[in-house]
């Protein structure tokens, strides 16, 4: 999943503490860069009891990792957005397809 900021992509993945945070943005979970988390303004979401924005979002839940909040995802959004690891162009791609129908079991 590349940053949702600027399209940069995690070039070779570190295991344990990564300098990318997840955030939810529009109820999608999104990847920031280190260049990136340091801008004021990205418009992340931000957990209503304590106003951080470390969010993780699963299915149709969104959790605070600072305070443990959890809400519900705004209705609306298609759930195949949020499973993890699907980038947007992919799920986009994904809902249109099955919106249009053309993905048939065999
Ligand atoms: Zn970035
Ligand atoms: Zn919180």
């Amino acid at each position: 999943m590349p940053c949702f900021n600027c399209g940069a992509r995690q070039s070779d993945p570190v295991r344990g503490a990564s300098p990318w945070i997840r955030g939810v943005r529009a109820d999608r979970q999104v990847l920031v860069c280190p260049a990136c988390r340091l801008e004021a303004d990205l418009s992340l979401d931000r957990c209503a009891e304590c106003a951080s924005a470390e969010l993780v979002c699963r299915l149709g839940e969104i959790e605070c990792r600072a305070c443990g909040h959890v809400r519900e995802a705004r209705p609306g959004e298609k759930v195949i957005a949020d499973a993890p690891g699907l980038s947007d162009e992919v799920a986009e791609a994904l809902s249109r397809v099955l919106a249009g129908g053309l993905l048939r079991r065999r």
